[in-house]
């Protein structure tokens, strides 16, 4: 049914197209005949033959008959045996002569005016005067034959002969040759000549290629197909090309053409394709004439395809190769700066050569310069650029957020669509300018520090762009339910306050700005907080009472000890109110937090961090505790397992991180920080905080316990172990997390696999909120390298964190992506044994970690997501949970790995695979692939030279003792890595 379409095509060109005429190859000519035809005839008295003219008076051999007045006439004459040489479908013409028999006197009505044409097909000449038998089975009747003319007249100088001409074809033929006759039954007539012949199409040139001689097919409607090849330097389009020969040798029905292909053009009536000669060019195939080279470009050799750019030129991916080829643009003209505060607007005329493109855009590189030393630096990426920074069409950007008093460079660079080509860095003009002073940015939040019925003492966090040395601060404060104009103001040194003679139990609403030379900023957004009642106080009062009289009084310790940890215990088991108001109140921030959104304060914004204690970690006593067993080291001290039962709370396993004997005043307040921390989230994959041991030693922080200790010795201890959905729900654990951290507007700077926890569900969880390693410049530990204002750990960590320590969510996104790439290797360290600073220098080539072993390629797409190098292209937490989500639910989607092969475009970060060819031996080799517990198994059974261990099979892994499904994939992928190494080896050899 599919090759009706193609039939219908065929039947219109048929009609369509003008056909190329036959040509004729003669088998049999009685006119050239010069002696006797010797034709056969038969009987005696029938046919004879004699010797006439023809029209034109040439002598010629004939035959004739004229037995009119005799009955049953059956006269037969046959030609001699004539080869068919191939033919299939034979034509014969015949010119005779028929007596008309109505011209004959007393004719009798036998007379005829027809007569019969029959042919005989055989393999040799075979014939003789009875054989055939003349009669019509054996022979085959082609028609019978009548006159269009008969003659009748006599006129002066004998009759006026009318010669006929009539032509009749018959196939297929398919014998060696064949015998024509013709058979009389009672005509005047004579036979003057025959031709016999076949038909054949001839070689011709159409439509772009050649067609060989085709023989004729047996039909009349027959078609012959026959392929055309196309003339040099032509080349077929879409279809093969065909000819079709029809049974009288006319080609017809052409299908498909060639053109001239590119760099060559068609010249004789396509029938020849020529190069194109120098300085021309043509593109493509097709029947368009070779072009001259555009502006800028010449040709190197004839036949070109496209004219290749002169130095310094250079045509854009998407230029077609008839445009000229241009240039990179020069430097904008005529910059003009106006400074205003911390901001500068840009104006410029266009370059004076655009390069002969329209697609010129400009480039601001800003650069703060430091006058004294003579340097300059990029800027951070705070400064704001509108309408952007990079690929402006308009002549002028403006500048902000700059910082006060300060020189700044911005280079204004002028690129077009070929810049990039060009070995040269874009032609630029120089603005210098220097800031003015400027008011400081407004404060972003306001938290409260503590309480009582008539005051609260409230801190905040400086502007994020001071502007300069900060005077002073100004607090606007009024009750939540008079208006505005009723508003106290207080001055403050420090970036805390104490705001007294309050009513109890009112909310105030509370708004703070800064002053520097240049004058106040502006106002924070407001935010509320409420006084405290006096009866909430009182109870407060009551609770604490017994603790300040067990602290005074001498001589009665043990009995107020025991107290002690009753109060203790039970002051956990109830909040208290400051905690739940202040949790409260501050949902009603207005400002730029969004409303309802709980956010997290960090612990060194209290002018006392042991207040942020008390306010975020429950104290437990010690005697609710129990350590067991020390089950890792700490930053600050042991960390153990042990119990903790709590009066009306079932006995729970925890984890115990103690501060070690003879810390600082520092150490203990950066210790407990990381509980200041910890004790303001509430998720299921953070690590829960159960409370704090500050009043005895050693000082302790008390949380859940993880049976399963730490992600990254887990997974190393576990290699291969795990279901790729297995792995991938641990992500999503870690992604929620996150997710949740980064909705708490908490940065974590330092997410790592030695950073997750596993408890014995598999459920991981963020841990490790300590500060310190920001803040102190400790260089003990290699994972973390220091840098100005604290230590990074460099593998983790956001190219902007290490260059200019832009710890953002974004930043925490890549580290989340090198977690993803931990945890499907099973804990290997990313980036292997590389230094730190190559590693600074891969990611600066844009080089990435490639996929581990076995790795679904859609995971791996989401690592390189989180790695994109601009921060605001990589996936939010919430985007990760779900894309991690759909893959749990869709594991088809987790199907396909990244091939071996497919990773040479990381060649240097691509080692997920040794290169077994730096290895001797294979416990070398067992070692590498993290397998060295088999080298018994190995040696034991043998295989202890690469050429054994590259053939082995699943069924050998197993039955070497390899049981863990994990470990036998991991050693045969590596054994298939080792075979694909040995090819490539081999190959090049060869
Ligand atoms: P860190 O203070 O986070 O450096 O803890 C040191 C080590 O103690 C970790 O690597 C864990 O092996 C172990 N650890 C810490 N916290 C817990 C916990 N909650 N449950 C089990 N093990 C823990």
């Amino acid at each position: 049914m599919r090759g009706m379409p193609v039939i219908m095509d065929v039947v219109c060109f048929l009609w369509m197209l003008p056909s190329v005429w036959a040509v004729e190859e003669v088998l049999m000519d009685s006119t050239t005949a010069t002696a006797e035809l010797g034709w056969t005839t038969f009987p005696s008295q029938g046919w004879e033959e004699v010797s006439g003219y023809d029209e034109h008076m040439n002598t010629i051999r004939t035959y004739q008959v004229c037995n009119v007045f005799n009955n049953s006439q059956n006269n037969w004459i046959r030609t001699r045996f004539i080869q068919r040489r191939g033919a299939q479908r034979i034509h014969v013409q015949m010119k005779f002569s028929v007596r008309d028999c109505s011209s004959i006197p007393n004719i009798p009505g036998s007379c005829k005016e027809t007569f019969n044409l029959y042919y005989y097909e055989s393999d040799s000449d075979v014939a003789s005067k009875a054989f055939p038998p003349w009669m019509e089975n054996p022979w085959v009747k082609v028609d019978t034959i009548a006159a269009d003319e008969s003659f009748s007249q006599v006129e002066l100088g004998g009759r006026i002969m009318k010669i006929n001409s009539e032509v009749r074809s018959f196939g297929p033929v398919s014998r060696k040759g064949f015998y024509l006759a013709f058979q009389d039954y009672g005509a005047c007539m004579s036979i003057i000549a025959v031709k016999v012949y076949y038909r054949k199409c001839p070689r011709v040139i159409q439509n772009g290629a050649v067609f060989p001689e085709t023989l004729s097919g047996a039909e009349s409607t027959s078609l012959v197909a026959a392929r055309g090849v196309c003339v040099p330097n032509g080349e077929e389009v879409d279809v093969p090309i065909k000819l079709y020969c029809n049974g009288d040798g006319e080609w017809m029905v052409p299908i498909g053409r060639c053109m001239c292909k590119a760099g060559h053009e068609a010249l004789e009536n396509g029938t020849l394709c020529q190069a194109c000669v120098s300085g021309f060019f043509k593109a493509a195939q097709g029947d368009e004439k070779c072009l001259q080279c555009p502006i800028n470009s010449r040709t190197i050799s004839d036949g070109a395809t496209n004219c290749i750019c002169r130095n310094g030129y250079y045509r854009a991916d998407a230029d077609p190769p008839r445009m000229p080829c241009t240039t990179v643009p020069s430097a904008p003209q005529r910059v003009i700066s106006m400074v205003n505060e911390t901001s500068v607007k840009l104006e410029w005329s266009p370059p004076l050569e655009s390069g002969g493109r329209e697609d010129v855009v400009y480039n601001i590189i800003c650069k703060s310069c430091d006058s004294r030393r003579g340097s300059c630096t990029r800027c951070g990426d705070n400064v704001q650029f509108v309408p952007r920074q990079l690929g402006l069409t308009d002549t002028g950007v403006r500048i902000s957020d700059l910082l006060a008093h300060t020189q700044y460079t911005f280079e204004i660079q002028a690129v077009n669509g070929v810049s990039d080509q060009s070995p040269y860095s874009p032609q630029y003009t120089s603005a210098n300018i220097t800031t003015n002073q400027a008011a400081p940015s407004a404060v972003s939040i306001i938290h409260q520090v503590s309480r009582t019925p008539n005051s609260i003492t409230l801190s905040w966090s400086q502007p994020d762009q001071p502007n300069g040395v900060i005077l002073d601060y100004e607090l606007q404060y009024y009750e939540k339910n008079l208006a505005e104009f009723n508003s106290s103001l207080i001055r403050s040194q420090t970036n805390t306050a104490v705001i007294q003679a309050l009513k109890p139990g009112t909310i105030y609403v509370f708004q703070v700005r800064a002053r520097t030379v240049a004058g106040f900023g502006s106002f924070s957004g407001k935010m509320y907080f409420q006084t405290i009642t006096m009866e909430e106080y009182n109870s407060s009062i009551q609770e604490k009472l017994p603790l300040i009289i067990g602290s005074s009084a001498a001589g009665v310790v043990f009995i107020i000890a025991m107290t002690v940890v009753i109060i203790v215990c039970r002051r956990r088991s109830s909040d208290r109110p400051e905690s739940e108001y202040s949790d409260k109140l501050q949902h009603y921030t207005s400002g730029h937090i969004s409303p309802g959104v709980k956010i997290y304060i960090d612990p060194f914004t209290y002018e006392d961090p042991n207040e942020a204690v008390r306010e975020f970690a429950k104290e437990i006593d010690i005697s609710c505790v129990k350590i067991e067993q020390v089950i890792g080291a700490g930053e600050f001290g042991e960390v153990c397992s042990g119990n903790l039962r709590q009066p009306g709370k079932r006995e729970m396993l925890v984890a115990i991180k103690t501060l070690k004997a003879g810390y600082t005043e520092r150490q203990r307040r950066d210790f407990l920080s990381e509980a200041s921390i910890m004790g303001q989230f509430d998720h299921p994959n953070i690590i829960h905080l159960e409370g704090v041991v500050t009043k005895s030693s050693p000082v302790m922080i008390i949380t859940e316990f993880m049976e399963n200790g730490s992600l990254d010795s887990f997974l190393r201890q576990n290699d291969g172990q795990f279901t790729v959905i297995q792995l991938v729900g641990m992500l999503r654990g870690i992604a929620a997390g996150m997710k949740y951290l980064c909705e708490m507007n908490y940065v974590h700077r330092d997410l790592a696999a030695r950073n997750i926890l596993v408890n014995s569900n598999l459920v991981c969880k963020v841990s490790d909120f300590g500060l310190s390693r920001f803040l102190e410049d400790d260089t003990s530990d290699p994972t973390y390298t220091s840098s100005l204002g604290g230590k990074i750990p460099i593998r983790w960590t956001a190219p902007e964190a290490i260059q200019y320590r832009k710890f953002t969510s974004s930043s925490d996104c890549w580290s989340y992506g090198i977690v993803m790439w931990e945890v499907m290797s099973y804990g290997e360290r990313p980036y292997w044994d590389m230094s730190n600073q190559d590693v600074i220098n891969a990611i600066e080539q844009d080089y990435r970690l490639p996929a581990p072993m076995d790795c679904p390629s859609a995971l791996h797409q989401l690592m390189l997501d989180c790695w994109q190098k601009d921060r605001n292209n990589r996936p939010k937490f919430s985007q990760t949970v779900s894309t991690l989500d759909k893959m749990i639910r869709n594991p088809n989607t987790l199907k396909t790995t990244t091939p071996l092969s497919s990773c040479v475009h990381l060649p240097l970060l691509d080692r997920s695979t040794p290169d077994f060819t730096s290895l001797s031996t294979v416990d070398e080799w067992l070692e590498a692939i993290k397998m060295g517990q088999y080298k018994e198994n190995f040696a034991n059974e043998g295989f202890s030279s690469f050429d054994v261990v590259s053939q082995m099979t699943m069924e050998d892994i197993v039955r070497i003792g390899v049981t863990l499904a994990g470990h036998q994939k991991k050693i045969l992928n590596s054994i298939q890595a080792m075979r694909a190494q040995m090819n490539q080896i081999t190959s090049v050899e060869v």
